[in-house]
C-alpha cells in the first residue's frame, strides 16, 4: 500500500483526461510506499502538477506530426525515420514527450498507417536506418512485432534497425525465450532502453538486458533529465555507471521536452551541462553520454555539453581539460 499525498491522489483521479495511468507490478514493488520522493513514484504516479500548463510549453514539442508523411512516421533527417508502431506503453511515464498520442486514445500509429509506412521508406532510398518506437513496440504482440521486422528487413536499402522501449525496466519479464527467438531472425537490431534511476537496474532487469546481449543485440540507453529525480551528478553517474555493468551503453541523456504540463520536470539547461562536466574526464568515457535538446518546433536532437575549446584562430587552438587547465594544440 502506497501512502498517497494529496497531489498524487488529485492527479490519479485526474490523469485519464491527459495520459492514462498505468504501473506495472514490477514497478509498484520498487517504489517507497512512505516515500512521495521515490524516483520511480516520481516518475510513474500522477501529480496535480500535470494539469498546470506552463509558458512555452506545447502539445507537440519536437513537431513531429508536421515531420511526418504518413501519420505515424516522422521523417526529419535524411537518412533516418522513426516509426510510431503503437500507442501503448506497459507504463506511462508522467514527463512524457510523445501524451498527445500514447495511452489508450485514438492515435496516428494505427496498424492501417504500416503498409503506407513501409511504402514510403521502400520508396524512399536514402533511408537506411529505421527507428521504431511508440509507445513501447514490446508491447505488441510477438507476432505483430514480427510483421513489423519482417517487413522493414525486406528492403534492401535499410541498413539499420533499432528499437526504442522502456520495456526491461517496466515489464522485464516480456523479455522471453519466445520474444528473443523471433527477434533473432532480424538480428542485428539495436536496443535503446529508457533509464532513468539507478533503482530501475535490479536482477530482473538485468536479467532481461542479459538475454538481449547474450543473444547480440547491443543495447544503448536514454535518459531524461528530471528535477528531483536524476539532475544531481551523483546519481547519473551511478546510473551510467550501473548501466554498463549491465552491457547498456549509454547513449543520450535529453533535456525534458516543453510539453503541456511537465514543467515540475524540467530543470535548467545547466544541470545537463553540469552533468557531462562532471562525467566527462572522470570516468571512463563509454560512461558518458550526449546530453542534447531536441530543439523546439523540429529541430531535432541538438548536443549541448561543456566548452572545451577557449579559442580558435589561425591553426591554433587553446583548449582547457576536465581539470580545467590550458593547452595550446597547434595545427
Ligand atoms: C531521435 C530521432 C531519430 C534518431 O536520432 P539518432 O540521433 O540517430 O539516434 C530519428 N528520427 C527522429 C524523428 C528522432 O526524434
Amino acid at each position: 500500500m502506497i501512502n498517497l499525498t494529496k497531489e498524487e491522489e488529485e492527479g490519479i483521479k485526474r490523469s485519464g483526461g491527459v495520459l492514462g495511468l498505468a504501473i506495472t507490478p514490477h514497478l509498484a514493488t520498487l517504489m517507497d510506499p512512505n516515500d512521495p520522493n521515490c524516483p520511480i513514484r516520481r516518475q510513474f504516479v500522477s501529480l496535480s502538477l500535470e494539469f498546470k500548463t506552463s509558458p512555452h510549453e506545447m502539445k507537440d514539442p519536437c513537431a513531429e506530426d508536421r515531420d511526418s508523411p504518413i501519420p505515424g512516421l516522422v521523417h526529419r533527417y535524411p537518412d533516418r525515420v522513426l516509426l510510431l508502431a503503437t500507442e501503448s506503453c506497459a507504463a506511462y511515464c508522467r514527463h512524457c514527450t510523445r501524451r498527445r498520442l500514447v495511452g489508450d486514445k485514438k492515435s496516428a500509429c494505427a496498424p492501417s498507417n504500416l503498409d503506407a509506412a513501409y511504402e514510403y521508406i521502400k520508396a524512399n532510398r536514402k533511408i537506411r536506418d529505421v527507428l521504431i518506437s511508440g509507445g513501447d513496440p514490446l508491447m505488441l504482440e510477438d507476432e505483430a512485432l514480427e510483421d513489423i521486422l519482417k517487413s522493414i528487413r525486406s528492403i534492401s536499402h535499410v541498413e539499420f534497425l533499432r528499437v526504442g522501449t522502456r520495456v526491461p525496466v517496466s515489464l522485464p519479464q516480456r523479455i522471453t525465450g519466445d520474444l528473443i527467438k523471433m527477434l533473432k531472425k532480424y538480428s542485428p537490431v539495436w536496443f535503446s532502453i529508457h533509464f532513468n534511476h539507478p533503482k530501475e537496474i535490479n536482477k530482473r532487469t538485468k536479467l532481461a538486458c542479459d538475454m538481449l546481449s547474450d543473444n547480440g543485440f547491443p543495447l544503448g540507453s536514454q535518459t531524461v533529465l528530471l528535477k528531483g529525480i536524476n539532475d544531481k551528478p551523483y546519481i547519473m553517474r551511478r546510473l551510467m555507471h550501473e548501466l554498463l555493468e549491465i552491457r547498456v551503453r549509454p547513449y543520450y541523456i535529453y533535456q525534458c521536452d516543453p510539453v503541456k504540463g511537465t514543467a515540475h520536470f524540467r530543470t535548467p539547461v545547466s544541470a545537463g551541462i553540469n552533468i557531462i562536466e562532471k562525467l566527462r574526464g572522470h570516468t571512463s568515457g563509454y560512461a558518458v553520454p550526449t546530453f542534447v535538446i531536441d530543439g523546439p518546433g523540429g529541430g531535432g536532437k541538438i548536443p549541448v555539453g561543456p566548452n572545451y575549446m577557449l579559442s580558435q584562430a589561425k591553426g591554433k587552438y587553446v583548449l582547457r581539460n576536465y581539470r580545467g587547465k590550458i593547452y595550446t594544440y597547434i595545427e
